[in-house]
């Protein structure tokens, strides 16, 4: 049923291009495409609110995984602690600034950029607050996505941490536990986002501001 408060949409098959328009759902339900089947969008329970919980946590996670060392080194006696961004920075002192920012970009600014932006579009959302740059943000985040590679950050970390152990003592520091759990945490708070909801309560935020400026 087509209501003003549950609009059909017009939506495009990303596997066989059918366009169809479909009503809206009730939540824990998915829509298939009517003429290849495949998924076109889902409408998961807490949408918004469970999302919302995951980034929080994530967030934390990620300022925790970013202020602590990961890892102290001790080598004869000197000891040196490092953060994640130190560690990138260590690239530099040897002289490759390239790999520096190949490892730190995708490992630590992307995954941040994506976290905190969309901890921004979610509290804009769940209450009802109308916020700039929610839109161009969502557009970046979804971009960005499959760039924010934790996962391989954290395995260069692994290896080196190997290669390190035979050569000196390490320990690791707060940083590291934090950035392994931030990486479950991350991928399920992921997981849990529908793009669809996101775009759907964004234009939902949209017509109710016009409609109130519209009364006035
Ligand atoms: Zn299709």
């Amino acid at each position: 049923m087509t209501t003003k408060e549950h609009p059909s949409i017009c939506f495009v098959c990303h596997e066989c291009d059918a366009l169809q328009q479909v009503s809206a759902i009730k939540p824990g339900n998915t829509v298939n495409c009517i003429c290849c089947g495949s998924k076109l969008f889902r409408n998961p329970v807490n949408g918004i609110e469970k999302p919302l919980a995951l980034i929080v946590a994530a967030a934390i996670l990620f300022i925790v995984a970013n202020i602590y060392p990961v890892m102290t080194i001790n080598i004869a006696g000197i000891e040196r602690a490092t953060t994640l961004t130190g560690s990138a920075m260590i690239f530099i002192e040897l002289g490759s600034p390239e790999l520096a920012v190949t490892v730190w970009v995708p490992g630590v600014l992307l995954p941040g950029f994506i976290i905190f932006g969309l901890f921004y579009i979610l509290l804009s959302i769940r209450f009802n607050m109308v916020l700039p740059y929610t839109r161009p943000l969502l557009v970046w985040a979804s971009r960005l996505l499959p760039w924010a590679m934790m996962d391989v950050f954290l395995l260069g970390v692994l290896v080196a941490l190997v290669k390190l152990v035979a050569l000196a003592s390490v320990l690791l520091g707060p940083g590291f536990y934090a950035f392994l759990a931030l990486i479950f945490t991350y991928a399920a708070a992921i997981a849990s986002l529908e793009p669809h909801t996101l775009w759907q309560a964004l234009d939902k935020q949209s017509s109710n501001q016009r409609e109130a400026c519209c009364e006035r």
